[in-house]
C-alpha cells in the first residue's frame, strides 16, 4: 500500500486515535481524522474520563494476553506518565449473585498461573485482609476476592491528549467539530465521507471508529453491536481528604461498583455503580444510539454508589455527587472487538465492539487496525464481521443485572451544576 495515499479516520476516540498513531508511526503521511466533538478530548468519547482500569484479568485468556501486552506498552515513554500501578482489589460483597462470583473466578484463573503474577496476588476473605491493602477504608466490607498488585489505572483524558499531541507531531490532521453525516460510495467502493456541514473528504481507505454512534453512519451493523450506557459520578474531595486516599487500589466490588484513587489534579473521586447497561432505542434508526444529553444518572445508580461508599468509605456516603453522566460503549454478543472490512464495500474498515473494555488497549489497539488496513482482510476469526449476531439478545457473562432501556427509567437525576447552567 502506498504510504502517501489518503487515509480517513472517522472518530477521534480511543480506537480512532490509536489507529492514527500507529499508522503515522509506520510512515503513513496523509491521515485525516474527522471528529464530531468541538473540543479535545472529545466530550462524546467513552475514553474521555478521569481514569480507567488497567488490568490483565479477563474471563477469556486471549484478552488477558493482549492486556499484558498493553500494560507493557503503558510503561513506555509516551504512556508511562499516565499509568499508575496502584493495584486492583476485585471482590464480591456477601450479597453478590452467583453470576458475579463465577465471573470473578474466571478472571482470577486467567492470570493466576502466569509467571508475571507470581507473588502479585493476595486472596481476600475478610475486612482485615482488605485493610492490609487499603488501610484508608473504614467500612464493614464483608467481601471475598483478591488483590492484584500488577494492575492499576490510567489518567484517561490525559493519555488521550498525549496521543493526540503525538499524532499532530507525526503530521496527522485532526478536524474537530466535523460530524460525519454519511459515507460516500462509487458503486461498491467507499470514497470517503461527508460532514453535516456538507464538506466532502475523499480517501481510498476510510476507517470507521465511531464508538457507540456507529449505527447512525453504518446502519448495516444492525444488532451486531448495541450502544450501551454506563453511569458514573464523582465526589469533590478536599486536598486533605484526597491525601488520605492517595495510593488506594482500584476497588471493584463486582456486584456494587468501582472507584479509583482521587484524581491527583482535581481531587475528584470517580465512582461507577455496577449495572448491566442502559440502551436508548428512541432513535430514528431503530438501533440503540447515544442521545444528545448524557449529563444524568438514574436514581437507582445513585443509590448503588452510596451503598458502595457505605461499605468502603462511609464518611463519604452522603456527599453530593458531581459530574454525573452516562458514558456510551458498543457491546457485541460475545464482548469481542470487530476490526474488519465491511462486507461488500471496498476500502471501508470498521473498528467497533469495544464492549466497555478497550481503553486499556489504547497504546496497542491501532496496531491491529493497521494490519487490517494493510492486508485488506481480518485473519483473526474473533474480530471478523459477524453478520446476524445479536448483541441485544446476549446474556453477557460479566455484566451483572438486567439491561434497561431509558424509556423505562423514570427517576433520572441530572447533574445539578449542568442543569443550572442550562437554565
Ligand atoms: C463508564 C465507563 C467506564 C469504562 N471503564 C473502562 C475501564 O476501566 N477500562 C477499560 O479498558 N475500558 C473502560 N471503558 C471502555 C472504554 O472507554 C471504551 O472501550 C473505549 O473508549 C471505546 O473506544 P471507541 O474509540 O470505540 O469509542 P469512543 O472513544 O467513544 O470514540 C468514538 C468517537 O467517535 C466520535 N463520533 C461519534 N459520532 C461521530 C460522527 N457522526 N462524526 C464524527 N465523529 C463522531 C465521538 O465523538 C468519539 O470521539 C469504560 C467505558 C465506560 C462507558
Amino acid at each position: 500500500m502506498d504510504k502517501q495515499n489518503p487515509i480517513l479516520i472517522l472518530g477521534a476516540g480511543t480506537f480512532g486515535l490509536s489507529t492514527a498513531y500507529h499508522l503515522a508511526k509506520a510512515g503513513y503521511t496523509n491521515i485525516t481524522i474527522l471528529e464530531k466533538s468541538v473540543t479535545f478530548p472529545p466530550e462524546l468519547s467513552a475514553g474521555n474520563d478521569l481514569n480507567k482500569i488497567i488490568r490483565a484479568e479477563y474471563e477469556d485468556p486471549f484478552y488477558a494476553e493482549l492486556a499484558l501486552e498493553a500494560i507493557a506498552a503503558w510503561k513506555s515513554p509516551l504512556f508511562a506518565p499516565y499509568y499508575n500501578e496502584t493495584g486492583y482489589l476485585l471482590c464480591n460483597s456477601a450479597a453478590a449473585p452467583e453470576k458475579s462470583k463465577k465471573s470473578l473466578q474466571k478472571a482470577l484463573s486467567s492470570i493466576s498461573q502466569r509467571p508475571v503474577f507470581r507473588n502479585k496476588i493476595i486472596p481476600i476473605s475478610s475486612r482485615n485482609d482488605i485493610r492490609k491493602v487499603a488501610p484508608a477504608f473504614t467500612g464493614p466490607m464483608q467481601w471475598k476476592g483478591y488483590f492484584n498488585s500488577f494492575a492499576g489505572y490510567a489518567a484517561a483524558a490525559d493519555s488521550l491528549m498525549a496521543v493526540y499531541s503525538a499524532c499532530i507531531a507525526l503530521g496527522v490532521t485532526i478536524h474537530l467539530n466535523s460530524a460525519v453525516e454519511a459515507l460516500t460510495y462509487s458503486g461498491d467502493i467507499c470514497t470517503g465521507a461527508i460532514t453535516t456541514a456538507g464538506k466532502h473528504y475523499s480517501a481510498p481507505i476510510t476507517v470507521l471508529a465511531l464508538g457507540a454512534s456507529l449505527g447512525s453512519v453504518l446502519p448495516q451493523i444492525k444488532s451486531q453491536v448495541v450502544a450501551k450506557a454506563s453511569p458514573l459520578a464523582h465526589i469533590q474531595l478536599t486536598p486533605e481528604e484526597a491525601i488520605q486516599l492517595r495510593g488506594i487500589p482500584v476497588t471493584y466490588a463486582r456486584d456494587l461498583g468501582f472507584f479509583f484513587e482521587p484524581d491527583r489534579r482535581t481531587n475528584l473521586l470517580k465512582i461507577c455503580p455496577a449495572m448491566a447497561g442502559y440502551t436508548n432505542y428512541n432513535t430514528p434508526f431503530g438501533l440503540s444510539l447515544p442521545p444528545d444529553d448524557n449529563a444524568f444518572i438514574p436514581a437507582v445508580d445513585e443509590a448503588m454508589i452510596r451503598r458502595l461508599l457505605r461499605e468502603t468509605l462511609p464518611e463519604l456516603a452522603d456527599r453530593p455527587l458531581v459530574g454525573r453522566r452516562v458514558c456510551w460503549c458498543a457491546d457485541t454478543a460475545d464482548s469481542e472487538y470487530v476490526i474488519d472490512l465491511v462486507p461488500g464495500k471496498k476500502g471501508l474498515v470498521v473498528v467497533t465492539g469495544d464492549s466497555a473494555h478497550a481503553f486499556k488497549m489504547l497504546p496497542i489497539i491501532g496496531k491491529w487496525v493497521k494490519e487490517v488496513v494493510e492486508k485488506g482482510r481480518q485473519d483473526n476469526a474473533r474480530w471478523q464481521w459477524k453478520e446476524g449476531s445479536d448483541a441485544a439478545a446476549a446474556d453477557i457473562s460479566w455484566r451483572i443485572g438486567q439491561t434497561t432501556d431509558f424509556k423505562e427509567v423514570k427517576d433520572i437525576r441530572r447533574d445539578p451544576e449542568i442543569a443550572q447552567a442550562r437554565l
